[in-house]
């Protein structure tokens, strides 16, 4: 397969709950190592999109392909698919019982039945690319919580997914612990890692994103450049978000 198709492809997705059509006919692409950021007002969206490219939403019309394949249903192939892409979560959903390293360590040994001893070393590499390697056999409730979310983020590496969908990965966060956690996103994009990024972090769209989405009320409203977006909002909606945010 050419490396130059989209990894993921969202094609005319509708999604409802009930009566309310939470997505409306959202189309995207997101190119292999493009860093798409989605921004909007709440409720308008972002959370469904990103659970829908993973499957953890089904959604009611349209088509969604991740890297070449039409989203599984179920089984097997829908197991893969969740391991190629990474999901980091506002709550960093670390086992409280596990130690860090077990944590990072038990996708790839217990899903997908890798041997120990590699996964380890890998998950070793990973608590030090983001900093963690000396916390690696305390429990998570001993970090705080911008160390728990950077070993989130070496959890979902170690399954060396395709994409990595991040959604608001530091609104829980306290204020001085947000930088560390962007710090650690921007290497990733730099070096290269798919990601959709859903985020209030204005600084970390303008850096590290190669393109910023607007969501409002279900519909995609404007997909531009930072720059461009910033500077020139194109619809009154994105308009109206900007000012009450920047
Ligand atoms: P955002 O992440 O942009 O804040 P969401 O994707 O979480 O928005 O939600 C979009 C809309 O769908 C909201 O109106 C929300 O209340 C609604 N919604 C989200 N999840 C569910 C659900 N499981 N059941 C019913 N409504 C939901
Ligand atoms: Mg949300």
């Amino acid at each position: 397969m050419p490396t130059s198709e989209p990894l993921i492809v969202l094609e005319g997705v509708n999604k409802y709950f009930g009566p309310l059509h939470v997505l409306q006919d959202v189309s995207l692409s997101v190119d292999r190592g493009e860093v798409v950021v989605v921004i909007g007002p709440s409720g308008s969206g972002k959370s469904t999109l990103c659970r829908a490219i993973n499957r953890l939403e089904p959604i009611n019309s349209g088509t969604i392909t991740f890297d070449g394949q039409a989203l599984p249903a179920e089984g097997k192939a829908l197991a893969k698919l969740r391991s190629e892409v990474g999901m980091v979560f506002q709550s960093f959903n670390l086992f409280a019982h596990k130690t860090i390293l077990q944590n990072v360590m038990l996708g790839p040994v217990k899903v997908r039945g890798e041997k120990v001893a590699v996964v380890r070393e890998r998950a070793m590499s990973l608590l030090d690319r983001v900093g963690i390697a000396s916390q690696a056999d305390k429990f998570p409730a001993q970090l705080s919580g911008g160390q728990q979310q950077r070993v989130a983020i070496a959890r979902a590496l170690a399954m060396q997914p395709k994409a990595l969908l991040f959604d608001e990965p530091t609104s829980a966060l306290d204020p001085e612990m947000v930088g560390e956690v962007l710090d650690v996103m921007t290497a990733l994009a730099r070096e290269g890692m798919t990601m959709v990024v859903v985020t209030h972090e204005m600084g970390f769209a303008r850096h590290a994103a190669n393109r910023v989405v607007f969501m409002a009320d279900g519909q995609l409203v404007e997909s531009a450049p930072p720059v461009e977006f910033f500077e020139n909002p194109k619809s009154e909606r994105a308009r109206d978000f900007l000012s009450k945010i920047l």
